[in-house]
């Protein structure tokens, strides 16, 4: 690292990323050396037991990499199935003409994880609703 730590109170860092694996490493070593709050984003797919919940502790959020996601569809599927076609916030018949989302059932800011059992299908409408009901509730 060059430079020095600006003279403020808070500052705003964007950057681009990384070049080599240890860059990681070096973020989290200057973050505790300098004592600074960092936050980055991270591939979804390091967040598995025990390194997820470690990451998130650090900073990290994770990230799903450019395209769609792949295993969606299979989620969306296997949920509807234990949901047993109804949306877990109505309570009414998801219809394959619905448009469906996939959403936290505790929600993120809340504490809620990435786990299986924190997911749930709901009518698009019936998100906005819960979302909004939470955010009334985290102001
Ligand atoms: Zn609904």
């Amino acid at each position: 690292m060059t430079g020095e730590i600006p003279p403020v109170n808070k500052a705003v860092f964007i950057v681009a990323h990384h070049t080599s694996n240890w860059d990681g490493f070096w973020l989290i070593v200057y973050k505790f050396a300098l004592n600074v709050e960092v936050t980055f984003l991270a591939k979804h797919t390091l967040f598995w037991w025990p390194l997820g919940p470690l990451l998130k502790k650090l900073g990290a959020i994770p990230r799903q990499r450019r395209g769609r996601q792949p295993d969606v569809a299979r989620r969306v599927a296997s949920l509807l199935q234990a949901q047993q076609g109804s949306c877990a916030y109505c309570g009414g018949e998801l219809r394959t003409s619905d448009q469906l989302e996939l959403a936290h059932r505790v929600a993120r800011q809340a504490g809620g994880g990435e786990e299986r059992a924190n997911w749930q299908v709901l009518h698009r409408y019936c998100h906005v609703k819960k979302t909004a009901q939470e955010r009334r509730r985290h102001v």
